[in-house]
């Protein structure tokens, strides 16, 4: 059985994230989006609401499951028994930084964790959690950039805030 690991900040998801988990959904026995606590980043969604958003919109995929996690990838993965994860590759400007972690990844767990890139569906290739909350920000419309309950809850937080 070959299980991966999607990780990310998906802050919120998009429809960007949705396309690379459905995809890697059948390359994949099982399937594990995880959300990163990264207390660093400034995030407009906690943990807990980005994992919500996470499993209502995967609800369909039965070999799909959503969790989180903190500290260290390799060591997340090692946990749960993983030894692939997922990434998405946008555009060159992705490559460097997603070249970097899988490098780091792969030598700190003295390659039990390897990387797999799927790359963008080219309508989904501008699309990124930040330019969803800038364009929010300003009250512009995001229908075409999330899910309509996800577009819903980012109305709400923006209201809110
Ligand atoms: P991180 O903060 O870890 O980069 P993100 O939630 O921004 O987390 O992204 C998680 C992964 O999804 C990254 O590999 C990123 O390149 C990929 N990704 C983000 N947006 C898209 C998109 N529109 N199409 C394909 N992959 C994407």
């Amino acid at each position: 059985m070959i299980a991966a690991v999607y990780p990310g900040s998906f802050d919120p998801m998009t429809l960007g994230h949705l396309d690379v988990i459905k995809r890697a959904s059948k390359m994949f026995d099982s399937l594990t989006v995880s959300v990163l606590d990264n207390k660093a980043k400034n995030a407009l969604f906690s943990v807990e609401e980005r994992v919500n958003i996470l499993r209502e919109a995967t609800r369909g995929l039965p070999n799909v499951s959503v969790d989180s996690f903190n500290g260290l990838l390799i060591d997340y993965a090692r946990e749960k028994n993983i030894h692939i994860s997922v990434r998405g590759l946008r555009a060159i400007t992705d490559f460097e930084y997603e070249l970097q972690i899988a490098q780091t990844n792969r030598k700190l767990s003295q390659g039990a964790l390897d990387t797999v890139f799927l790359t963008t569906s080219l309508e989904y290739a501008y699309l990124s959690s930040s330019s969803v909350k800038e364009i929010a920000a300003f009250n512009g419309d995001i229908s075409q950039c999330v899910p309509e309950f996800v577009a819903e809850l980012v109305k709400e937080k923006f209201k809110n805030l």
